[in-house]
């Protein structure tokens, strides 16, 4: 028999860590929740053409695309951006706005797996549509903000820029969308020299080479401060002295609105995904260089899929890298204490009764495991401590005869003899 192996840079989860996974999940939701954003699910598999449409050469050349037995071009999902695109163009096109939509799910991405990268991995995705005001910007960067705190994570920084200010001096320059795409590509991958060498290799004027070889440098943590430099920088590009002003009131409502969010303003900052247009933010932890989440604003996606004119602001957070954070941090869960129980038959004929006590316990929402093994009681007690239940319940025939079970408290090792009616008051600690 070959040894089947799992497919690189797919995932496993066991049951600590899918329960981990499960908990940011519900932290997730219940953000959405907060927020008044709607979960929809939409499929993994989507058409290659839709996927591809807007993705960027990075994303798209790392799909897994493939032809169905049908002889359609399909692909697993890279992101969840494309497929709420489709819906929004077509089955939510009259839909009154705002539209505030959650996804939460597995993407696919052939990426080189390493530290807090994989090809399977998990997001947490909201999407803000038809509204162009600088407040529903702040709401992503604050949604954002509550995931991290719900997480249980500390001194998170947000990196902040606007996609706008570079692009719209280099398209006051004429250069083409394509070469801007290589170029913020290049930025994104903090590769300055590489991308001023592209600038300048487009001809354009010397005024504009100046400006965005000190704006590249320009950053600091003081939104204020830094914004007044980058618009002298850019004051002869009237569409990106806009842009600088437009995150000047996205940052000003984060801080009016008291949400305490460190952030590093930077000029030169840009994201991989192509149809980015405004605003845009990564949020990391201290212990991890690696982006936890990123977001920003879209305007034109909408009408690229062939929907109405609609602007949109949205943020995805990576699940498995949060839970990487945790982990870093060692941030526990906050979940309810819940008590265990193992019901352990000691003859062969009394396992319907400890199906029946099982099941009774279950109805008072207790969580129970019942000895499936045929082992000796000492043997199922041994696995019971192991596995720290906190009770056992030992059905006997001799306490059954007086309609009772012995019930031991594991971790204090002590028992006693309990009536069945009262084994649920007695586990949940009410006598
Ligand atoms: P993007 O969709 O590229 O804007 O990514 C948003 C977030 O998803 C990133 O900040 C990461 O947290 C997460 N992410 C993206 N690609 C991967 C990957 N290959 N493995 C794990 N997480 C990822």
């Amino acid at each position: 028999m070959p040894v089947f192996r799992r497919v690189r840079g797919m995932r496993d989860f066991l049951p600590e860590e899918a329960q981990i996974m499960k908990y940011v999940e519900g932290k997730a939701r219940r953000v959405a929740q907060l927020y008044g954003y709607g979960e929809i699910i939409t499929p993994v598999l989507e058409s290659y053409e839709l996927l591809a449409a807007k993705a960027g050469e990075e994303v798209r050349s790392r799909m897994y695309a493939f032809k169905d037995l049908g002889g359609r071009r399909v692909a697993l999902r890279p992101e969840f951006t494309a497929s709420v695109a489709r819906l929004v163009a077509t089955t939510l096109r009259n839909e009154p706005k705002p539209l505030r939509m959650f996804s939460v799910g597995s993407l696919y991405r052939y990426d080189e797996p390493q530290q807090g990268r994989f090809r399977e991995f998990w997001q947490s995705n909201y999407e803000l549509m038809g509204s162009s005001k600088p407040e529903a910007d702040a709401e992503i960067i604050m949604l954002t903000n509550n995931l991290m705190k719900a997480a249980g994570l500390k001194n998170c920084v947000f990196r902040v820029g606007h996609v706008g200010v570079l692009r719209r001096i280099l398209s006051q320059e004429k250069v083409e969308d394509k070469v801007q795409n290589r170029i913020m590509q290049l930025m994104d991958k903090k590769e300055y020299d590489d991308a001023l060498e592209l600038v300048e290799a487009t001809g354009v004027s010397e005024k504009c080479l100046m400006a965005l070889q000190k704006l590249v440098k320009v950053k600091g943590n003081k939104f204020s401060e830094v914004l007044n430099e980058m618009e002298e920088l850019v004051e002869d590009y009237e569409s990106a002295v806009d842009a600088v002003r437009n995150l000047r009131e996205v940052l000003e409502l984060v801080s009016e609105s008291g949400e305490r969010i460190d952030m590093m303003v930077e000029a030169g900052f840009a994201r991989g995904l192509e149809y980015y247009t405004g605003m845009i933010f990564e949020p990391y932890v201290p212990e991890m260089n690696i982006a936890l989440g990123g977001g920003g604003r879209y305007d034109k996606l909408i009408e690229l899929f062939g929907g109405e004119p609609t602007p949109a602001v949205g943020v995805a957070h990576g699940i498995d890298r949060i839970m990487l954070a945790m982990q870093k941090q060692k941030a526990t869960l906050k979940t309810k204490e819940e008590k265990t129980v193992a019901v352990i038959p000691i003859k062969e004929k009394l396992k319907g009764e400890a199906l029946k006590i099982s099941r009774m316990l279950r109805d008072a929402d207790i969580l129970v495991e019942v000895e499936v093994m045929g082992r000796k009681v000492a043997k199922a007690l041994e696995d019971a401590d192991r596995r720290k239940i906190d009770y056992a319940i030992i059905v006997g025939e001799r306490e059954m005869r007086e309609g009772a079970v012995v019930v031991r408290n594991l971790g204090e090792r002590e028992q006693k003899t309990v009536k069945i009616e009262r084994i649920v008051g007695q586990i949940k600690g009410q006598n």
